[in-house]
């Protein structure tokens, strides 16, 4: 299942390109790269999906898919906003160079990050009466200025009966609405609501549409206790799509549902069915991956979000924005780390299973990093890892091999993947596999200090110039990394 590459992963993996292993023998294994510029033009790609729905607003990126110091550095000069989940991802980013008034703090908030936003002017993305209470109370006994506020909804009906958006644990449900708006109206003084917003945790169309229209119901709401408000917020979620190719996606998926009805050999360490199983004869459960191809992801499922009948109002969600005159606030973390980075390992071992060890006979290649390293397989993502030979002249005659990966920990359960990952030859020791496309919670949002194994470093890389395709790359540490560090120190 090849990965999907865009012309700077491609480029920084070309086979005739040795810095990915100069970076790993100066450094170690794992190692993880991000590319700076990457992120800025994905911000673009967002902005013009803004542009084409002629609406204004902001692109707040979801500071928690990833802790680099480069990223949010690089990010800091383009026109995005920044999404702070924690005290230490607000504090990261006011170090950064981020203000106030780029930033929105979301998530679960102590009392520390909930001052520090007050304090610096955030947006406070509110989670409930309690927060909108506590956030008054910091205004009051500090003397903060209005602090603006977004009310985070949830729980979404359409018209009918049937409840759309699944329960979540965070937001206020709409059904509690006119409670809240008594709350907010009793700290008047302090807070200002701004608007409202939701973030829900599905790739389906049809339950953000109806979260949407339901946010423009309560701006109404809003209205009506002669409040003001100018924005929505539709949150994160956009995705990513994984793999270059759909149908390696789908054959996948059917062939995966073949082996665990037994109708082939298993493509899976020890038959393992991602949900799937067999009972009496009869396929159960369901496939728990994320859809690892996507047609619509990223900007373009924003734009199709906008594009969409809104289920009640029936006219274009977007074109219902612009005529009410609200801005749009996205808080894409994921999607804004498409193509943004990559995580490197050494090959320490190639061992040949004997007897059915491992069900399909593959070898079992070890690797210096482990399933925290690079967690594409915790978040349901299958794709192939790029193999990028130490000696590339002396790869030899050998053609594409099934392997399973195993990582460094003495733990049955390290493997990288349960897939059976196919490669175009048997690596070696010394080799590296790159697995692409980790920026967005796969390269730091679970790695550990289990069994004392070294945490992944983490390198910036970027080209001479960063218009300019086929230009040589460059890399520092990553919190080495600012936006005057390229040569010539010129901004882009
Ligand atoms: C995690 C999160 C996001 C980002 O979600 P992605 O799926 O990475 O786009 C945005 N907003 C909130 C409130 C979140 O918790």
């Amino acid at each position: 299942m090849a990965p999907r590459l865009e012309r700077r992963l491609a480029s920084f993996l070309e086979p005739d390109h040795r810095l990915p292993h100069t970076l790993v023998d100066a450094l170690g294994s794992p190692l993880n790269v991000v590319l700076p510029d990457q992120i800025a033009e994905n911000v673009e790609r967002f902005r013009s999906v803004f542009r084409r729905h002629q609406l204004a607003g902001r692109v707040f990126f979801a500071h928690k898919a990833n802790r680099s110091s480069a990223l949010v550095r690089r990010l800091v000069t383009t026109d995005a906003a920044l999404d702070a989940a924690s005290l230490a991802e607000l504090q990261h980013a006011l170090a950064c160079g981020w203000t106030g008034d780029r930033i929105m703090a979301t998530g679960p908030k102590d009392p520390e990050f909930l001052w520090l936003a007050a304090r610096t002017g955030a947006i406070i993305h509110a989670d409930g009466a309690g927060e909108v209470e506590q956030a008054a109370g910091l205004v009051r006994a500090y003397d903060l200025p209005r602090l603006r506020i977004v009310p985070r909804l949830s729980e979404f009906e359409t018209s009918g009966p049937r409840t759309l958006s699944r329960r979540s644990r965070f937001g206020t449900p709409v059904k509690s609405l006119e409670q809240l708006l008594d709350t907010l109206e009793r700290h008047g003084d302090a807070l200002e609501p701004v608007g409202v917003g939701y973030h829900l945790d599905t790739t389906s169309l049809d339950e953000k549409a109806t979260a949407l229209e339901g946010c423009l119901l309560a701006m109404d709401g809003l209205r009506l206790r002669g409040f003001q408000p100018r924005v929505i917020d539709v949150g994160g979620g956009f995705g990513v799509s994984y793999l270059a190719r759909a149908e390696q996606w789908d054959r996948y998926t059917t062939e995966l549902t073949n082996a665990v009805m037994g109708r082939r050999p298993p493509m899976t360490w020890g038959g393992h069915g991602y949900g799937l199983r067999l009972e009496n004869g009869t396929l159960k459960g369901a496939l728990g991956l994320y859809p690892a191809h996507r047609p619509v992801s990223g900007a373009a499922y924003l734009d199709e979000l906008l594009s969409r009948p809104a289920p009640g109002l029936g006219r274009p969600l977007g074109t219902l924005l612009l005529e009410s005159l609200y801005d749009l606030y996205a808080e894409p973390g994921r999607a804004l780390t498409d193509q943004c980075g990559l995580t490197l390992g050494k090959v320490l071992e190639v061992r040949h299973p004997g007897g059915d060890a491992a069900d399909t006979g593959a070898p079992m290649v070890r690797l210096a990093l482990n399933a925290g390293d690079v967690s594409l397989e915790d978040h349901g993502v299958l794709m192939d890892p790029v193999l990028l030979p130490r000696d590339p002249a002396g790869s030899g005659p050998e053609g594409p091999v099934a392997v399973h990966l195993v990582g460094n920990l003495c733990l049955e359960a390290d493997l990288i993947t349960r897939r059976t990952v196919h490669l175009p030859r048997l690596p070696r020791p010394g080799d590296l596999l790159a697995f692409p496309n980790t920026a967005g919670y796969c390269m730091d949002f679970q790695a550990t200090h289990a069994q004392q194994q070294p945490v992944a470093r983490k390198v910036a890389a970027f080209e001479d110039d960063p218009e300019e395709s086929g230009g040589s790359w460059r890399w520092c540490l990553d919190e080495q990394f600012w936006p005057i560090t390229r040569p010539g120190g010129q901004r882009t």
